[in-house]
């Protein structure tokens, strides 16, 4: 048992994976997810603000959903998104394509980097003094 507080209603309940909330607001931030999906489908030329009030929803949570790359708006979108990295026009997430790729590469050269290091011991008949 992993029991925690529910950081939105405040109710107890069992932890187990995903967002650290209880199960009763994790299905309501379902519906509000389907609510603000099908509502941008219909209404592709609405605002984030006008997509948080007709929804009942706040703007961080919409852009949350955005940076999980849920929500998708069309070209004619209001909402622009640029790549956090080039700041190149992106449909969803937070970088595009090509970023997306180097940034994966700085992250596994990243990795590599904080490897330890074996340093090689110089061997002893390597030495530059040598007597015979
Ligand atoms: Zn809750
Ligand atoms: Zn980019």
């Amino acid at each position: 048992m992993n029991l925690r507080n529910c950081p939105k209603c405040g109710k107890m309940f069992n932890y187990v994976a995903g967002p650290p909330i209880c199960d009763d607001c994790r299905k309501r931030m379902e519906d509000d997810f389907q609510k603000v999906k099908t509502y941008i489908q219909e209404n592709p030329l609405a605002t984030l603000k006008e997509i948080s009030e007709a929804n009942e929803v706040k703007v961080g949570q919409i852009k949350e959903w955005i940076r999980q790359e849920r929500l998708m708006f069309s070209k004619d979108s209001p909402i622009k998104l640029t790549c956090e990295n080039c700041g190149e026009l992106i449909e969803t997430g937070r970088f595009c394509a090509k970023c997306k790729g180097k940034v994966a590469n700085n992250l596994t050269d990243a990795f590599k980097k904080e490897a330890p290091q074996i340093k090689a011991r110089p061997k002893d008949d390597k030495g530059g003094m040598r007597f015979f």
